[in-house]
């Protein structure tokens, strides 16, 4: 049974996607905690983020980064805070959530 991520990878689900490559994906949180709250992940299904193999963790990690210095120009914030919870959906992610003050989250 694919994950809701892996739906929106296959594109049976939509989703607002902010970035692409062949291995990943970053698109709109549907709920998030501040503007601009993107999620990053693996194209390929893995649950538990400590599950992943060394290079696809290693590149999830540098295209977030690569997208987390888009973000943090295209949305006015003071930095881009960066979160691994992977409770509801899973599918291994990164939060990326642009931040003025801690107020700006609501956990
Ligand atoms: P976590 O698994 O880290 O606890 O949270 C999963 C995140 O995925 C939540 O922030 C939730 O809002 C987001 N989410 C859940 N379902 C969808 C969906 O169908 N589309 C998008 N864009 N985000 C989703």
């Amino acid at each position: 049974m694919p994950t809701i991520f892996s739906k929106i990878v296959s594109g049976e689900l939509p989703a607002y996607v902010v970035a692409e490559s062949n291995d990943y994906l970053a698109f709109l949180d549907i709920n998030p905690l501040a503007q601009g709250h993107v999620l990053v992940i693996p194209k390929i299904e893995v649950d538990y983020i400590f599950d992943v193999e060394d290079d696809v963790y290693a590149g999830l990690w540098l295209f977030a980064k690569i997208v987390a210095k888009g973000l943090g120009k295209a949305v006015p914030c003071t930095r881009v805070g960066i979160a691994v919870i992977g409770i509801e959906v899973p599918h291994t992610h990164i939060h990326l959530i642009p931040l003025n003050s801690v107020q700006d989250i609501n956990f």
